[in-house]
């Protein structure tokens, strides 16, 4: 008698883990969606809905280039139904344990065809990895999401092609509001200060001028920020951006130099806890870029 009650109790539990065509072993049976930074996750969780579990490997508030990884989120992402990442180097630790997993493995970055060469400054990378930077780019890696998430669990399919169908269109009146915002514009030239924009400029005919060569936190070298000065005047730029992830200083030091003024430009590489409960995503965040660039730019 006790070893049916046994047997039956253990095929329950396979029953269980074995539903939802995941294998989620641990959790709460949804499938477990691993996501390298923000946009991913934010991609992830638009599309899976309240139907997966997403977990960001960078921490909130966090810089994803060269991400460490904790023993807990390696063991993770190796028992993870999904991982999103982005591979050619831009998170070799992540690529690694990516590679080991038993769930479905999506190198969202190797997918977008015609990368573009890193910029100088950027000498790690052989290609610049900030493709979401462009709506329309973001919107086939949501669409490949939506394809890993229905392979993982199919039974949910539907759901998730129509939350990726709504998502879609979000970021194709984005791409419209850049288009038409960033027309006419009595200058082109973005001064960054590190290279993540050349996608964006590439799609709406901006040019980025990183500030290449200065490290994000070093003091900046005299000669070289008076190089960046001239051209920055000789160019009649009248904004130097800065990031929210990293230390406005060098920014503010070519800025002052030129005597120009400084503004945001968020790479989306992070969002922090504030932001995250402020309401702030991916096309919120681009809408604020979108203003300030137009604002930068002079334009019409
Ligand atoms: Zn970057």
């Amino acid at each position: 008698m006790r070893r049916v009650v046994v047997a039956l109790v253990a095929t329950f539990v396979l029953g269980a883990c074995g539903d939802g065509g995941g294998g989620a072993a641990q959790g709460d049976g949804r499938p477990e969606v691993v996501a390298a930074f923000y946009p991913l996750f934010e991609a992830a969780q638009r599309v899976g809905g309240d139907r997966v579990q997403v977990r960001n490997v960078t921490p909130a508030g966090g810089e994803p280039h060269d991400l460490e990884l904790s023993s807990r989120q390696v063991d993770r992402i190796e028992d993870a139904d999904v991982v999103l990442f982005f591979g050619r180097g831009f998170q070799p630790a992540l690529e690694k344990v990516a590679g080991r997993s038993k769930g479905t493995t999506v190198d969202l970055l190797a997918e977008v065809g015609d990368l573009r060469a890193a910029a100088p400054g950027d000498d790690e990378l052989d290609v610049d990895p900030h493709v979401w930077l462009d709506p329309s780019l973001f919107k086939a890696m949501v669409a490949r999401v939506a394809t890993a998430l229905s392979q993982a669990d199919p039974a949910n399919q539907a759901a998730y092609q129509a939350n990726a169908g709504v998502y879609s269109r979000e970021l194709d009146d984005l791409d419209s509001a850049f288009a038409q915002g960033l027309a006419q514009c009595a200058r082109t030239s973005v001064v960054t200060s590190h290279a993540a924009f050349g996608y964006l400029t590439g799609r709406y005919g901006l040019t980025q001028e990183p500030i290449a060569g200065l490290e994000p936190e070093s003091e900046p070298n005299p000669q070289r920020l008076g190089e960046l000065a001239a051209k920055v005047r000789a160019e009649g730029t009248r904004t130097v951006f800065y990031e929210t992830l990293v230390s406005p200083k060098v920014a503010e030091s070519l800025a002052r130099e030129a005597g120009v003024g400084t503004a945001v430009l968020d790479p989306l590489e992070g969002l922090s806890e504030d932001d995250i409960r402020a309401g702030k995503s991916y096309v919120s965040v681009m809408r604020d870029n979108l203003a300030a660039l137009r604002q930068a730019l002079g334009c019409r």
